[in-house]
């Protein structure tokens, strides 16, 4: 090579170089740091669960830590608006849910996000059902002594949830409204305080989803009352439906979804949606929800399509109910 060619080639070749290091790390090498995944309640209620299970799974197939970052308030719409700001290269996702994507619109007339529109939807981790479920020494035996008892005392008793459009705020509002009741509801920043505080006895009542409800049943540091699904749940099999129990038209369950910031590049999504997909079908990471009660999707129920195609169910479903029920949050 002649001295001139070989001077222009290395400058060419540096020039490469340069580019390279500018340019930002294709989708090929995602992730190439740890990923914030961000659960808009605090430590210890269902979502955190659900999103701490798949984390640990997600990690393991990325090759980086997915570090679950609590930041609640709002009933999940602060740390949901947050994640949708943040900057959409796949380093913060969030775990977002039936109240947050799908029935938050109904509920604040302000929300800074569009559930159909602002985000990438990467997939469904976990279906959960709701129970009924009160303190220990509540005196209720069973939901329909529990509904005489709510009726009776309404103005002495108090529900706890997750914050107004937090999944255990609206499915009580639909409890109580098949009980007729306006009972006082306490708004914590997320079911795991609400929970403490149900065991220790100084809230009577909440609507909780299974996942983070089980244990403290089996244990019997609370008790439930009912299952709002159709059938029993194997993880608690004395635990009577709605429909066994006396209320049948109180029937509801929430979900828990994974999603990126709208913009994400489609490569890192479906990146993360292959790891997610590896993590509801990782037979420990579906073990440790299902032994929890959580109905967990196959790959084609995570599908980011299955998601987009849910949250917009969810929102025709969800907007409408809470504006006509006139529940509001400023
Ligand atoms: N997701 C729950 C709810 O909406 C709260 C929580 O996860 O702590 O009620």
């Amino acid at each position: 090579m002649k001295a001139q060619n070989r001077r222009s080639w290395l400058a060419g070749a540096a020039a490469l170089a340069a580019l390279a290091a500018a340019a930002p790390a294709s989708a090929q090498e995602f992730p190439t740091k740890p990923i914030t995944m961000i659960v808009p309640f605090a430590a210890g209620g269902p979502t955190d669960i659900i999103a701490r299970v798949m984390a640990e799974s997600m990690s393991r197939t990325l090759g980086q830590q997915v570090i679950v970052e609590n930041v609640a308030g709002a009933g999940g719409t602060t740390g949901i608006t947050r994640a949708a700001k943040a900057a959409p290269d796949g380093y913060t996702i969030m775990m977002g849910h039936m109240g947050t994507h799908g029935a938050a619109p109904g509920m604040y007339p302000q929300l800074a996000y569009n559930p159909q529109t602002d985000f990438e939807p990467i997939g469904l981790a976990a279906g959960t059902a709701i129970l009924v479920v009160a303190k220990k020494d509540l005196p209720p035996k069973d939901l329909k002594e529990f509904v005489a008892h709510a009726k009776a005392n309404e103005a002495k008793i108090n529900q706890a949830h997750a914050g107004l459009g937090s999944v255990s705020h609206i499915t009580c509002v639909m409890l109580q409204a098949e009980m007729g009741t306006k009972i006082n509801a306490i708004p914590y920043r997320g079911t795991g305080p609400a929970m403490n505080d149900l065991v220790a006895g100084t809230v009577d009542f909440m609507c909780d989803q299974i996942v983070s409800v089980a244990q403290q049943v089996r244990g019997g540091t609370i008790k439930a009352y009912a299952i709002a699904s159709p059938q029993r749940n194997p993880a608690l099999p004395d635990v009577p439906t709605t429909a066994e129990a006396g209320l049948p038209s109180f029937q509801v369950s929430a979900w828990n979804a994974v999603f990126a910031p709208k913009g994400t590049p489609a490569p890192i999504v479906a990146r993360l949606s292959q790891a997610l997909t590896a993590a509801v079908t990782d037979p420990a990471a579906r073990k440790r929800l299902t032994d929890l009660g959580a109905d967990v999707p196959d790959a084609a129920g995570a599908s980011p399509a299955a998601l987009a195609a849910l949250v917009k169910r969810e929102n025709e479903r969800w907007i409408p109910l809470l504006k006509n029920a006139g529940v509001v949050a400023n």
